[in-house]
This record gives C-alpha cells, sequence and structure tokens, in this order.
C-alpha cells in the first residue's frame, strides 16, 4: 500500500526531495545511471521479507522453493549476458564482490598489483585506508607521463620485481581501452591470477561496445548498477573451476543473508542489458562522452586527459582555469551539472585537479547530440567564467531547459 507516505512524512519528503533533485539536476556522475521501473519496483517486493542464507538446494532456512528459482534464474542470465562459465549474484556491492574475490584467491599478507588511484583505480584495489590495503600488501602501477594510458611494459617490469599473487585490471577513471590479453600475459608470466573489475564499463561489455575481459581473466567482479543500469549491487564472474572457491567466499565467509530483492533486480537487469536497445544505449553512451571530449578539447583552459575517451567518462585537467577540482565541481553543481573532483595522474599529493564526466545517465534520458554539445559548452562557461554571477545564472537556466527538455521517463 501506499499510505506510508502519510504516516512517515519525514521520509517520504527527503525521497521526494531526490527525485525532485534528479529530475533537475544533469547528471554527469560517470558511475550513476537510471534503473528502469522494473529493476526499481521488484526492490521493494516481498522478497525483502525473507531469509535466504546459502546456496539454492542448501538453505538454513525452510521456504526457499520460489527464491531458488529466482537466484537460478539471475545466475543463469548473468552468464549468458557476459559469456561466463560461472556466476555469483550475491555480493551486496562492488566492494564485497572484491573482498570475496581476496578471500578466495589470497591469503593475508600476499601481494597484489594494481592500478593506483591517481591513474584511476578504485580504492579496493589494495589502498591503505581499505581493508585490500590493510590485509594484503600492494604495489601500484600508474600511466605512461606523456600518454596518461597504460604502459604494459613498464608494468611487466614491476610485475616480475614484484611477484604479486593477484594482478587487477580495471578502474574508475580511465577512459581509454586496457588490453585484457596484455595483461594476461603478464600474470602468466609472473604466475599470478588476473583479476579485473570491470564495475564501471560492464554495461559498455554487455552492449558489446567494449571488449570483454571474461574470457580472459580467471575472475572479473563488478557493480550491476553503473553502466549495467541495474540495482545497487556486486557480482563476480569467473572459470568455472574457481566457482566452489568463489561460492564459499562469499557464503558463509563474507556473506550471510542474501539481498534476494536485489538479487531478482539484478536477474531483470540481465534480460534488459540482452535486448537490442541496450546494445543502441550502450553505442550512444560511448558517443555522447566522445562528443563531449571532442568539444571540451577545443575548450581555453581545459584539457581533456589521454586527450579523448573510448568508454562512458572523461576526466578533465581544470587546473589552468585557476580552479581546483573541487571547486570546479562545487561551481559546476550550484548551476545544476552534477559532475565529481577526480585525481590526476601525474599529481602528487591528495589535491585533485580534475573532475570526471560521465554520459550514462543524460543517455538514459535520450539527451540528443545538440544537447550533449550544449551541456559540454556549458560546462566549458562554468570552468573559465566561475565568478560571472550574471552568465551563471544563464547557465542555470539552460540547464533547467535542458532538464525539462529531457525528462526521467524511466
Ligand atoms: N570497483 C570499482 C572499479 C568502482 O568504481 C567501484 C565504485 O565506485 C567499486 C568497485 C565499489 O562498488 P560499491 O560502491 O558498490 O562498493
Amino acid at each position: 500500500n501506499n499510505e506510508w507516505h502519510t504516516q512517515d512524512p519525514a521520509v517520504w519528503q527527503a525521497v521526494q526531495a531526490e527525485a525532485s533533485r534528479q529530475a533537475n539536476v544533469i547528471e554527469l556522475i560517470a558511475s550513476e545511471n537510471i534503473a528502469s521501473q522494473a529493476v526499481r519496483a521488484v526492490q521493494s517486493s516481498v522478497l525483502t521479507n525473507k531469509y535466504a542464507v546459502g546456496y539454492p538446494g542448501a538453505r538454513i532456512y525452510p521456504g526457499n522453493e520460489a527464491i531458488d528459482r529466482i537466484d537460478e534464474i539471475a545466475r543463469t542470465r548473468a552468464q549468458d549476458l557476459f559469456g561466463a562459465e560461472y556466476a555469483n549474484v550475491f555480493p551486496h556491492s562492488g566492494t564485497q564482490a572484491n573482498q570475496a574475490v581476496y578471500a578466495a584467491f589470497l591469503q593475508p599478507g600476499d601481494r597484489i598489483l594494481a592500478m593506483s588511484e591517481h591513474a584511476g583505480g578504485h580504492f579496493t584495489h589494495g589502498q591503505a585506508h581499505n581493508f585490500s590495503g590493510q590485509l594484503y600488501d600492494a604495489q601500484f602501477y600508474g600511466v605512461d607521463p606523456t600518454t596518461e594510458r597504460l604502459d604494459y611494459a613498464q608494468i611487466e617490469r614491476q610485475a616480475r620485481a614484484w611477484h604479486p599473487r593477484i594482478i587487477i585490471a580495471g578502474a574508475s577513471a580511465y577512459s581509454q581501452l586496457i588490453d585484457w590479453e596484455r595483461f594476461r600475459a603478464i600474470a602468466d608470466e609472473v604466475g599470478a591470477y588476473l583479476m579485473v573489475d570491470m564495475a564501471h564499463i560492464a554495461g559498455l561489455v554487455a552492449g558489446q561496445v567494449l571488449p570483454s575481459p571474461v574470457p580472459v581473466a580467471d575472475v572479473v567482479t563488478s557493480t550491476t548498477h553503473k553502466t549495467l543500469r541495474g540495482p545497487r549491487g556486486g557480482m563476480i564472474l569467473a572459470k568455472r573451476q574457481y566457482g566452489a572457491q568463489i561460492d564459499q567466499a562469499v557464503f558463509p565467509r563474507s556473506q550471510s543473508g542474501t539481498l534476494e530483492q536485489i538479487v531478482a533486480a539484478k536477474a531483470i537487469a540481465y534480460r534488459e542489458a540482452q535486448q537490442p536497445e541496450f546494445r543502441q544505449y550502450a553505442e550512444q553512451v560511448v558517443q555522447n562522452a566522445q562528443l563531449m571530449a571532442r568539444i571540451l578539447h577545443e575548450t581555453p583552459n581545459v584539457r581533456v586527459v589521454t586527450g579523448g575517451t573510448v568508454n562512458h567518462e572523461l576526466t578533465l585537467d581544470v587546473r589552468a582555469t585557476g580552479l581546483t577540482g573541487a571547486a570546479a565541481a562545487d561551481r559546476l553543481y550550484s548551476v545544476g551539472i552534477a559532475t565529481n573532483q577526480e585525481l590526476l595522474p601525474l599529481e602528487t599529493g591528495r589535491t585533485m585537479g580534475g573532475i570526471r564526466l560521465g554520459t550514462p545517465t543524460i543517455t538514459s534520458r535520450n539527451f540528443t547530440p545538440a544537447a550533449v554539445s550544449e551541456v559540454a559548452t556549458l560546462i566549458g562557461q562554468v570552468l573559465n567564467h566561475p565568478s560571472d554571477l550574471e552568465q551563471l545564472d544563464q547557465i542555470r537556466q539552460a540547464v533547467q531547459r535542458l532538464t525539462a527538455q529531457f525528462p526521467v521517463t524511466r
């Protein structure tokens, strides 16, 4: 029933405020998206009432016949969508998927080689402020200082010297192709496992606009809520031979009850991602990001890191405008354009001189190329005239016009 919003107006009003914020903002946070009505609806179903501990056919509590079906549908669809020999769709988040993989493949103290945060890596890949850096011994690879792209010869040298037990490829802010085969060759040479975290690009892999790491890596982790456009959650794909140890690492080693309402939503999202429309969506996400990169490349005082993008996101070096990444993101948000500050590959220390932009959400809102170009132009104007109040006001109005023209209809 829908009575709850009168019974609990405090929460209802906050939810409404968030819905209106989402409607009125041009959302360029690269990790966000708009899940479908079906994906959202099943999350508020009765599935949330059921305790499902364990795997289909081997549960702690009775009454899991329907739940078993949902789990099997979700697992099979994940395998089909990505051509994986094995899938585990239970991890509650990307972080928990990574945690389970480390538990499955590593002992505490084992060595990791992963991408540095400056180059765009994620903090769950061994950073000191995360469990992964506290339990395991991590070293990081960066990018070539000139091209800002991965330097495989350098990674190979590092791997030979460091002897990691696992090499992690995959990023949160890297706009160029990652050569999975090259990583495979390096891992094989030093006798390491190859793990790919495809959280950001999973939807582009599913939509077949980027090469899949699944046939190449030993194990692939992902979130399901970014470009893949499913519910907030995680998953693990792997070679069949690792299935039992990964299952065990998820339950009982790092999780108990499954979020069945989320598993069902993942199943729906996997099916959606198999439709031809999803492929068109994925193509459009990349085209929109490339269009934005082209316009911003021509914008004074703004530099597109690596010179462009092949995926859904791009990072801008904004230092020549005199703004920090945080100030740039603040100014943009003040006119209704949501981005986030980002580390730049060659920066030292923690001050961020970059911002990251992504196109998954505006593409889900069907922004046309003309609208995407206008957004890029508006961004350039804000960054170059951050204190021109009159112009900022005009830009705010343009943002309102665009969000009204391309409403959230999903
Ligand atoms: N891995 C990568 C590459 C990510 O970008 C993220 C999210 O930002 C995660 C893992 C963590 O996902 P979650 O926020 O679901 O824990």
